[in-house]
Formats: C-alpha cells, sequence, structure tokens
C-alpha cells in the first residue's frame, strides 16, 4: 500500500493500538467539537468493510459507528441477506462528528485518510462496499455519481473491490419500495453483497470491474 506522507507505518501496528491514536486524534478542527471520535467496529478479519461519511450525532454520544437512525436502517438492510455486524467491518471516512452532521471538509478527510488507509490495510478485506456519495467519491476519485456507480465492482488498489451503494440516510429520506426505487436498488445492491460473500458472484469481478482513477494515498501532512 502506498505509503505518503502521513500515513500510518504498518510496522508493529494492530488495529488496538490504532485504536487510541484515533480516540486521541486531534489533527483537524472535527477533534476540538467532537465527544467520541468513532473508530469503527465488527470482525478484525473482515472479508467487507463498510465505509460511511462520518459519524452523527448518536455515534459521537457512544463512539461506536452507525447506532443512529442511519445505523438501524442499515441493520435492517444487513438483517435482510443475514449480515451480522460481527462478519464485517464498518467504519468511517472521517472519524469525528462534522459539526451539524456536514459533509466533512476535504481538508478534514486528507488528515483522517492515513487512519482509514491504516484500518484497510490491517484488516485486508476483499471487498469495501462505500455507503452513498462521499466515501464513494473519496476513494474512487472520479467516479460518477452515487445513483450511477452504485451496484457495480470497481478495482481499487492491493486487488481490493469497491462496491459504492446508498447511504442509508438516503433510504430514510426515500421510503418508497416501489421497483426503481433507491430502497429497492439497495436491496438488489445487498443481494449481490450477500452473493459475493457466499462466493456465487457469476461473472469474474476483473471482468465486471471498471476502473477510474483511485486515490493513491492522500497527502495527509
Ligand atoms: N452516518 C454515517 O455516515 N456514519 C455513521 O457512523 C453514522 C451515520
Amino acid at each position: 500500500m502506498h505509503s505518503g506522507p502521513g500515513s500510518i507505518s504498518p510496522e508493529g501496528m494492530s488495529l488496538d493500538r490504532l485504536r487510541p491514536r484515533v480516540e486521541e486524534c486531534t489533527k483537524c478542527p472535527l477533534g476540538r467539537t467532537r465527544k467520541h471520535a468513532v473508530f469503527g467496529d465488527g470482525s478484525p478479519a473482515a472479508k467487507v468493510m463498510f465505509v460511511g461519511e462520518g459519524p452523527g450525532e448518536a455515534e459521537d454520544e457512544s463512539g461506536r459507528p452507525f447506532v443512529g437512525a442511519a445505523g438501524k436502517k442499515l441493520d435492517e438492510v444487513f438483517a435482510s441477506v443475514g449480515i451480522a455486524r460481527s462478519d464485517v467491518f464498518v467504519t468511517n471516512v472521517v472519524k469525528c462528528r462534522p459539526p451539524n452532521n456536514r459533509v466533512p471538509a476535504k481538508a478534514e478527510m486528507e488528515k483522517c485518510f492515513p487512519f482509514l488507509e491504516a484500518q484497510i490495510a490491517l484488516i485486508n478485506p476483499s471487498l469495501i462496499v462505500t455507503l452513498g456519495n462521499v466515501p464513494t467519491q473519496w476513494l474512487l476519485e472520479g467516479a460518477p455519481g452515487i445513483t450511477k456507480a452504485r451496484g457495480r465492482f470497481y478495482n481499487w488498489r492491493g486487488g481490493i473491490q469497491i462496491f459504492p451503494m446508498f447511504h442509508p440516510s438516503y433510504l430514510l429520506r426515500n421510503p418508497s419500495r416501489a421497483k426503481g426505487s433507491p430502497k429497492y436498488l439497495a436491496w438488489q445492491d445487498v443481494q449481490q453483497i450477500r452473493r459475493w460473500m457466499d462466493g456465487r458472484v457469476e461473472a469474474p469481478l476483473e471482468e465486471a470491474a471498471l476502473r477510474v482513477g483511485d486515490r493513491e494515498g492522500a497527502s495527509a501532512g
């Protein structure tokens, strides 16, 4: 994995050692307004990681990812195909809550990216599911908007595939289950993830994958 400025040396690193570095980080202004940094949780050996945007109020209060309304929706999506939180690893692009749940600033994502990169390096997933536009655009620079990008496998670095899907908050705002609705499409997508987890994705991923410019390490200076 690329070692850019600010990247975290994998030497002697573990998730348990990384966690306090995240929890104590004050490298960007979000570190001054958060209550708790949210490291992420799940299996340290997960084959699939889910990456959201950043903690909201409930996550900031508890220090755990996706525990508020969006988290309950994510749990419903998982339950629909029998995914347990303990089967996967769930985290965010930024580990601290942006005030009023605004979109994280580019500089904040840049400062925080070494943590996500280190998590990816340590967990070594084969698939990263990006939830919504922010993590999708962050990891797959140049990807189309989420409506177009979702539901496809993209080659990323180190043989990892990225599969974007709608953010659960978007599903909360769009409750229709009609054919073609965001919920309908998200259900298709999570079934595709389930098939992938079960080794039942028909097309060889390399052939199915699209290639867009990936982010080769952010300068986190
Ligand atoms: N939304 C996110 O993107 N992440 C969370 O952890 C919670 C809500």
